[in-house]
């Protein structure tokens, strides 16, 4: 019997919904049990693949191929279970659903309606492939209160009463501000919020209650009273040193203990050895190094999520601290601006799109190369390093990706053919934007000898997710062979190079993939390990 645990969000946006989401997750599988995580964001966006990284932060990349939320990232990380398309939605694919079925005669006869439609077509999707998962838990993106958001808000009111108490549980996140001023914590926001969700019909079971520090027993009597709960399911959820101290910190205020208690559940208590092991490591590090990260959205956090935990995987399986310096690449276009990567132990140019910043981003990798600093490139970056080598190292003057427009030499360009399995995937110039880059995991093969297959632990063939346009420019591999760059990973047809090496020096690896999505804090992806495992030896040098 799967049960069904939504959690949405009140008073701010930012409290951390993703990962409470998360952490309840990796709880609930410390006791046994089996999950899935879901997530429903209320924009008309079909998805956000189309989104500035400013306006929505990272875009997450399953294996088959979705592009979604970057809390499915979180989801990921933290239960290990790989999330796929039918774990994301939003508004625009709900509604792109209903009115493809309309056109086709599904609903022939009836007015199209947002209740039952829309809200049937919700319900579908949150009921749907859970085979026999202990529990799926979804997590309504948005704040109680959006406009946007009340068709789901609708939908899990009728699952809650379809389901019952014993199959369906509501967990509302929110916050206790402290007012220095009058040096209280207030409960009237959470009173408010919880008054919004019950004006739509929902009565929360659970309140998470964010704070800064502990809520006296007499606040969350005063809440519980005021919410209509009883007061162990006012759990409080304070601000903790690293994300990974969250389902400890949860445990220890009982929040595991409620959910089983509204179940009725009588659960073995969760082990929770593995995130010890995960703090102590994170707490007592070794020492640390300094990894200077060459972006163009780096005022951003959320734009690299994913690559900034992966980092941090890479330090735990080292047992060092990784310092980031987040560099915007256009300050590489300054003379002399290279001094800012000096000292650092490692280079990273991660994904982008776009030419704005990219001179600086091939700047960065010139250094690393021609100074010996441990490189790493991702997708861009990979064909920044590319670029950099056709330019200096075969001295092809005005090799450049066609990405930015035409070139003399396109060492990268437009990918227009490629297979999936069995199938051809066909683009061109115009084609739309939304959906049609190559997305998801793809197989790539690594040359005997080479060092990323070392890396992989002598792995033949590996599977890592993709999501890019263009592609390095394989009529120029034995030019950029010949001046020293080792294609050591490539699609098994042997059509698209997929990694790029450099011999002779101490780390030098470009990949098109994005081994980032799949580090876990319990398993950092083997390229972050040997990379941070490179700076180390950096940092010794200098
Ligand atoms: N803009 C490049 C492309 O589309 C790189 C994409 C990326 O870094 N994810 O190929």
């Amino acid at each position: 019997m799967t049960r069904f645990i939504f959690i949405t969000g009140g008073v701010a946006s930012s409290l951390g919904k993703g990962i409470a989401s998360a952490s309840l997750g990796a709880l609930l599988q410390a006791r046994g049990f089996t999950v899935r995580l879901r997530k429903l964001d209320p924009y008309l966006n079909v998805d956000p693949g189309t989104m500035s990284p400013y306006q929505h932060g990272e875009v997450y990349v399953t294996d088959d191929g979705a592009e979604t939320d970057l809390d499915l990232g979180h989801y990921e990380r933290f239960t290990g279970v790989a999330a796929r398309q039918s774990d994301s939605t939003t508004t625009g694919r709900i509604y792109s659903q209903v009115i493809a079925r309309e056109r086709k005669g599904d609903y022939l006869g009836a007015t199209i309606q947002v209740i039952p439609h829309v809200t049937d077509a919700i319900k579908e999707f949150i009921t749907a492939e859970t085979g026999d998962t202990d529990f799926v838990l979804c997590e309504i993106g948005g704040t109680v209160g959006d406009i946007e958001g009340l068709p789901f808000l609708e939908a899990i009111r009728q699952l809650g009463n379809e389901l019952g108490q014993q199959r369906a549980l509501f967990v509302h996140l929110t916050l206790v501000p402290y007012i220095a001023s009058s040096g209280e914590l207030k409960t009237k926001p959470t009173q408010h919020s919880v008054k919004e969700l019950q004006s739509v019909g929902i009565q929360p079971d659970i309140l998470l209650c964010r704070c800064d520090r502990e809520i006296p027993a007499e606040s969350r009597r005063k809440i519980a009273l005021f919410c209509n709960l009883r007061p162990s399911a006012v759990i409080q959820a304070l601000d903790v040193d690293s994300i990974y101290q969250v389902p400890q910190s949860y445990h220890e205020q009982g929040f595991d203990d409620e959910v089983m208690r509204h179940f009725a559940i009588e659960a073995r208590p969760p082990d929770l050895s593995r995130w010890a092991g995960i703090m102590q490591r994170v707490r007592q590090p070794e020492g640390e190094v300094a990894v200077a990260i060459v972006g163009k959205y780096t005022n951003l956090r959320d734009a690299y999520k994913s690559l900034g935990e992966a980092l941090a995987h890479g330090g735990i399986a080292n047992n060092m601290r990784v310092r980031l310096d987040w560099l915007d690449s256009e300050i590489f276009e300054q003379p002399d601006a290279v001094h800012h990567l000096e000292g650092v132990h490692g280079i990273l140019v991660p994904g982008g799109f776009g030419e704005r910043g990219t001179e600086g981003k091939i700047a960065a990798a010139r250094f690393a190369r021609e100074h010996k600093v441990p490189y790493f490139g991702i997708c861009f970056g990979m064909q920044m390093a590319v670029i950099e080598a056709a330019r200096n190292l075969v001295g092809l003057d005005g090799a450049g990706s066609s990405e930015f427009g035409p070139c003399k030499h396109p060492v990268v360009g437009l990918l227009t053919e490629w297979t999936r399995g069995n199938t051809v995937e066909r683009r061109g110039i115009g084609d739309n934007l939304g959906g049609t880059m190559r997305l998801g995991a793809y197989p790539c093969d690594l040359a005997a000898g080479s060092m990323v297959r070392d890396i992989y632990g002598g792995a033949a063939r590996i599977s890592e997710r993709h999501r890019h346009r263009y592609e390095v420019n394989i009529t120029y591999k034995q030019r950029l062979e010949h001046a020293g760059l080792r294609f050591s990973g490539m699609s098994p047809d042997g059509e698209l190079p997929e990694i790029v090496e450099m011999p002779g020096h101490p780390w030098f690896v470009g990949v098109q993939f994005h081994p980032e999505l799949k580090s876990k804090p319990f398993d950092p992806h083997p390229l972050f390990a040997s990379f941070i495992k490179a700076a180390v030896t950096q940092s010794r040098l200098v």
